[in-house]
């Protein structure tokens, strides 16, 4: 489907396609941007253009292009000279930097078109989780649907094993949640599931396990230091979604491992 065009273009063009998966990463990232301003607030994403929350002027293109508007404005509104946030260039970055390393691991495969899918909507989830301590049904529930299609549509797993991943996700934090009584949420439940969607429930696993162990040690550290106490929310949903980053790269093969008694 969309794999044989881009093997053709890597093939013709191998530094080019480094350099077009960076900007493309960018502009990305930038739109990552809208989604997280917009989406917790139930605003269009296409309307209004982008403009300064301090004084409503609209961004004209120049001033709105990916990390080196921010440069050259010094991090301020031109209008009225507010401070833009730090937030709006480090997710421009970090969609780059992570789709680069997609493609540099994976190369023109389905697993990079699942990267080029399912990282940035877990980057836009990570936003919204630690400044809202919400996780967008707007992103999950369409997420779960995406990412059966998408197996669907390229083979990198069987149908089966995508639609196990979505009970397995969904049925786990279904537990949880009946178990804790509070501290994880519907939203953590259909991230679950979306992940199981895209991943399928051997690389679910493996995403499920990182979170826990991420989450847990950051816990711990933010308790030891005071930086939150013991009534503070900690959301899970960035642990969620960095577990099911790596387990896009290592999760198959973790599986692959632990099945075969830690041998290999
Ligand atoms: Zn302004």
């Amino acid at each position: 489907m969309i794999v044989p065009p881009l093997r053709a273009v890597a093939d013709a063009w191998p530094a080019g396609m480094v350099v077009a998966v960076a900007l493309f990463g960018l502009a990305i990232g930038s739109f990552l941007n809208v989604v997280i301003a917009r989406v917790p607030a139930g605003r269009s994403l296409v309307r209004p253009g982008s403009a300064c929350p301090g004084c409503s002027a609209l961004l004209k293109w120049y001033d709105n292009i990916p990390v080196l508007s921010f440069l050259l404005l010094r991090g301020r509104c031109r209008s009225c000279g507010m401070t833009i946030a730090w937030r709006y260039p480090i997710v421009e970055v970090i969609t780059a930097v992570v789709l680069v390393s997609g493609y540099v691991a994976l190369g023109p495969t389905a697993d990079f078109v699942v990267v080029v899918v399912l990282l940035p909507a877990l980057i836009a989830i990570t936003g919204i989780d630690m400044q809202h301590q919400l996780i967008p049904n707007a992103v999950t529930l369409p997420g779960i649907l995406v990412g059966l299609v998408l197996n669907l549509a390229t083979g990198r797993i069987s149908w089966m094993e995508s639609v196990i991943g979505i009970l397995l996700g969904g049925g786990l934090f279904f537990v949880i949640i009946l178990a804790s009584r509070g501290g994880m949420g519907g939203g953590d439940l259909k991230l679950g599931a979306m992940l199981g969607a895209f991943l399928g429930w051997k690389a679910l696993l493996f995403a499920l396990f990182v979170a826990i162990v991420l989450g847990g040690a950051t816990g711990v550290v933010l308790l030891a230091t005071g930086l939150r106490g013991r009534k503070d929310p900690i959301p899970f949903g960035p642990f969620l979604a960095a577990g099911g980053a790596m387990a896009l790269f290592w999760g198959e093969r973790t599986f692959a491992w632990w099945i075969g008694g830690f041998g290999g």
